[in-house]
């Protein structure tokens, strides 16, 4: 994981970053507004003058902060839905799918989620699968293309039902959605700009 990637993802906009999990050093910064990220937060600076004229920073070949950038007063902790695109791009996947599962369950409408289920007849809409639990009883899950903690909408047409083994992969970014989706009965309507947010994003 990257300075850059991480200004991208979490659209910060500056004009360079440095990641490093310590942050107690770094290459130095060449062009503002800048971020120098550690493993929970960031620091920002808006100008040349002030990061050059930090009272923190000790500036060499290397820059060096004595206890880390989590000591500057104007250091930022990580949103949680901050922290949950941070730790898939670090690839700690099963932190990322806690914070996730447990920020989406609280902010979705269940009603929606039935409806979804039920207009897909509890199929996956990657794979096709089915999992009967018992006589006309079946499990299935719903996935938002573009997630709640990306800004995505609780939306139908944010929707598939998708089975456990695929929601994993789509929530860990791992696999693409590519169309037509592959089991689709009544022609739910999927808003192609999520798939494309979704699909941009995959590892
Ligand atoms: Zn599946």
């Amino acid at each position: 994981m990257t300075g850059n990637q991480l200004n991208n993802r979490l659209n910060l906009n500056a004009q360079s970053a440095r990641y490093r999990k310590t942050g107690d050093w770094y290459h130095p910064l060449v062009s503002f507004p800048a971020i120098l990220f550690d493993q929970n937060g960031y620091v920002r600076f808006e100008t040349e003058f002030e990061y050059s004229t930090h009272p923190q920073i000790q500036f060499g070949q290397d820059i060096h902060i004595n206890g880390g950038i989590q000591t500057f007063p104007s250091y930022t902790e990580f949103t949680t839905e901050e922290n949950i695109i941070v730790d898939l791009l670090r690839k700690d996947y099963e932190s990322a799918l806690r914070v996730l599962r447990e920020y989406s369950t609280y902010r979705r409408n269940q009603s929606l989620v039935l409806q979804v289920k039920e207009i897909f007849n509890n199929s996956c809409a990657l794979c096709e699968t089915t999992i009967q639990i018992s006589e006309n009883k079946y499990y299935s899950e719903v996935h938002h293309i573009k997630p709640l903690y990306e800004n995505g909408p609780d939306d139908m047409d944010n929707m598939i039902c998708v089975c456990p083994n695929c929601h994993v992969k789509l929530d860990l970014k791992l696999i693409r959605i590519d169309i037509p989706i592959q089991y689709n009965p009544n022609n739910h309507f999927i808003n192609q700009d999520f798939i494309d947010y979704h699909n941009n994003n995959v590892a």
